[in-house]
């Protein structure tokens, strides 16, 4: 039984997500997604939110999961008695920082290894963070997100506003 865990922020989980997750399903038994608690510092959706959008998006996916985590994501990582962590690649502005973040984790817990996935090359240029300034300026993001983070978001700029 191999398992893998994609941890991130997922604020909130974008289509390029989704991808990753669709190639990591396929190739390990069992995917945990980890909704970091403690990743950035001003996040758009709460924990609890941000970690339902991840259940919903992946109710296709029999081998998927959502949680949470806090603390060492290498500690997590032992803790679910992971094998692997997945992390995506969009571009080489990923690279320094996934590359020193791997390193790291190797140092604190030499057992786990990182695998990168590229997701389809249409999403190479979408992130979280784009996602929002697209969404609260009112700009349509529907090709990039799953339907129900389309209404979440409309959802939370819509309060905003008020
Ligand atoms: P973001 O950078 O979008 O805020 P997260 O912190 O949630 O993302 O990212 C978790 C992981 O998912 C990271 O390894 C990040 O590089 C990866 N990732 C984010 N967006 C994409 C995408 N569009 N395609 C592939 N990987 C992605």
């Amino acid at each position: 039984m191999r398992t893998v865990i994609y941890p991130g922020s997922f604020d909130p989980i974008t289509n390029g997500h989704l991808d990753v997750i669709e190639r990591a399903a396929r190739l390990f038994d069992r995917v945990i997604v980890a909704v970091a608690n403690n990743d950035i510092k001003d996040p758009l959706f709460t924990l609890t939110e941000r970690r339902s959008m991840v259940a919903r998006s992946v109710t296709h996916l029999a081998n998927v999961k959502a949680e949470y985590f806090t603390g060492l994501l290498v500690d997590y990582v032992e803790r679910c008695q992971g094998d692997a962590i997945i992390r995506g690649l969009r571009a080489l502005s990923d690279f320094e920082f996934e590359f020193q973040l791997a390193l790291m984790n190797r140092k604190l817990n030499e057992r786990v290894e990182t695998i990168f996935m590229m997701p389809k090359e249409s999403y190479t240029f979408l992130s979280s963070k784009i996602i929002k300034g697209v969404a609260r300026l009112g700009g349509d993001v529907s090709p990039f997100v799953p339907p129900h983070v389309l209404v979440a978001l409309a959802r939370k700029y819509s309060k905003r506003k008020r």
